[in-house]
Order: C-alpha cells, then sequence, then structure tokens
C-alpha cells in the first residue's frame, strides 16, 4: 500500500460505545479493538474517563487502554470531560487527550455544567499538569463541539468558534478541531470555518469531527479535505453521535469514509476488506444494536483494487 495521506481517527470505541444504552464486554472491546488495528488504522480513541456511575460503558477504560498501549505504532487517544479526567488519562499512558469544549455557550452549560470560558481554563489546567508531571508525553487535542450549529441554541457565530480556538490553543491545547455535534454543517460552512481556523491556528489547526444525522458527512468531510483538513473521525459501523433523525447514523460512517477516499486515490492505509471484517466483532459484543454503512451493505464495486 502507498503510503497515507490522511490520518483517519477512529473513534467508535468512545463516541460510539458511550451512545448506546448496552455495555461491550471488556473482552468484545478488546477483540474488536484488535480488528480496527489489523485494518490499519493508526489512531484510535479507545474509551473515555469519566466517572463509571454517569457512563457505565467505560468503567474498563484503564483496562482498555492498557491493551490498546501494546500496539506498536498506533496513537491511544481518550476523552476526558475534566482536569480529573485527564489525570486519569495520563497515568494511564495514553498518547492524547481530547477534551469537549462547546462553541455554543447554551451547550457548554447543559453538556459540562461550566461555561466556556470555564472550559478553556480546564484546558489549561490539563496542558500545565502534563508539563509538570511528564514533559512532552499526553498531546492535548480540544475538539470544539457544536462549532457549526446547536440543537439547544440553534446558530452558532463563526466568530465565536474561531475566538474560542484561539483561546484553546493560547491555554496549551496541542490541536484544535471542530465537531459537528448534531448533525447540522453544510458544506460551504465546513470550507469557511475550517479555512478560518486554519488561518487562525496554522499547525494546530485539527481534525474534522462530521456526523451523518442529515445525509451531509461525507460532503462535509471532502470539503474540510478541500481546505487542508487531513485528519477525520469516523465511527465503524457509523456508531453513536447521538442521532436524531430516526434512521440515520451518527457519525460518519467509518467505511464509507475509506471508500470515498481510496476510490479518489487519497490514501488512508486502511484495508477496506479488513474494516468491514471488523464489523463483525462489533456485532457481537453489541447484539441487536443498530450499524449503519452503505458500503458494507452494497458491498465493493467490481473489480475494486486497493492500491
Ligand atoms: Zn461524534
Amino acid at each position: 500500500m502507498t503510503p497515507p495521506q490522511i490520518l483517519i481517527s477512529e473513534v467508535g470505541p468512545r463516541d460510539g460505545l458511550q451512545s448506546v444504552q448496552a455495555t461491550m464486554p471488556t473482552a468484545d472491546k478488546l477483540r474488536w479493538i484488535d480488528a480496527l488495528v489489523a485494518a490499519g488504522l493508526r489512531e484510535i480513541e479507545v474509551g473515555s474517563f469519566v466517572p463509571a456511575r454517569l457512563l457505565p460503558q467505560m468503567a474498563d477504560v484503564a483496562e482498555v487502554v492498557r491493551h490498546a498501549l501494546t500496539y506498536p505504532g498506533i496513537t491511544v487517544m481518550a476523552l476526558a470531560p475534566n482536569l480529573r479526567g485527564a489525570e486519569a488519562a495520563l497515568a494511564a499512558g495514553v498518547h492524547k487527550v481530547t477534551l469537549p469544549v462547546s462553541a455554543s455557550a447554551a451547550h457548554s452549560l447543559a453538556n459540562v455544567r461550566k461555561t466556556r470560558e470555564a472550559m478553556v481554563e480546564e484546558v489549561r489546567a490539563v496542558a500545565r499538569l502534563r508539563d509538570a508531571q511528564a514533559p512532552g508525553s499526553m498531546l492535548v487535542e480540544v475538539g470544539l463541539s457544536t462549532a457549526f450549529g446547536c440543537s439547544l441554541q440553534g446558530e452558532v457565530p463563526e466568530d465565536d468558534v474561531i475566538w474560542l480556538a484561539g483561546l484553546c490553543a493560547e491555554a496549551g491545547a496541542d490541536e484544535v478541531g471542530l465537531s459537528d455535534t448534531s448533525g447540522m454543517a453544510n458544506p460551504a460552512q465546513v470550507r469557511r470555518l475550517f479555512t478560518r481556523l486554519r488561518a487562525e491556528l496554522g499547525a494546530k489547526a485539527g481534525a474534522a469531527h462530521m456526523h451523518n444525522t442529515r445525509g451531509l458527512g461525507l460532503a462535509n468531510c471532502l470539503a474540510a479535505y478541500d481546505v487542508g483538513v487531513r485528519t477525520f473521525d469516523a465511527s465503524l459501523g457509523g456508531l453513536g453521535g447521538c442521532p436524531y433523525a430516526p434512521g440515520a447514523s451518527g457519525n460518519v460512517v467509518t467505511e464509507d469514509l475509506v471508500f470515498m477516499f481510496e476510490a479518489m486515490g487519497i490514501t488512508t492505509g486502511v484495508d477496506l476488506k479488513r474494516l468491514m471484517a471488523a464489523r463483525a466483532p462489533l456485532q457481537a459484543g453489541l447484539p441487536g444494536e443498530p450499524v449503519y454503512g452503505m458500503t458494507p451493505e452494497a458491498g465493493l464495486p467490481k473489480g475494486w483494487v486497493q492500491r
């Protein structure tokens, strides 16, 4: 395979599993992550450092991280909603921690019960903690949620998003990405905002985290690619991502995203056949849970060869 030109960051074991009712047994999680690694994914968000009473699905996160750290060359990511979670993530040895910071003032209060400015201070505290305890170790990534619109507040001013991204970078975030948490983005908006983000942050401009709630997930990823974004979050089987529209997936489906880019000649490093095979351990661990994906349903086109 040709060296990958883009990075697909698999968020299913975190974003996916935290959005479903059932709890996937640890052994199944590990088998699923093994299959994701075997498919060639190089960055995987394996869980969330949150109290088990809030999210029992993530009670085993430290064990899952320990397992994931045994793979050579894999960036092991985890989400932490606050300093305490980031402290646990650092102790567990994750390579990269993601802190969710809401671009929408209303979503911030509802989701983390903090103002946006208070969350920026949380980012600063996490970066300081890392620098004090293990400088040069865990990267601190901010995912700016509701960056393209908010189901509570409606429109989120683009100036707010860029202002907040600048504050997070200044507070010590190594990367700041944009998330379409409620699936409201469109390609023109994605182009505008990522262009501004890259102008504002340079190399600290991070991933596109797109949802497919209204069917625009792939179009939005392509729009982000066109303006220079090279890291894309996606979830196997489109698991999770709080879908609002019945029958629509939440997160962009990893299989469809890999198919699109590979078909265009943009290499991902991910073997599509093995990726589709990774659906089996996912479904074994979450029986009855719907999985999405047009490519797995239709199958690969006749004569498909992955370069
Ligand atoms: Zn998501």
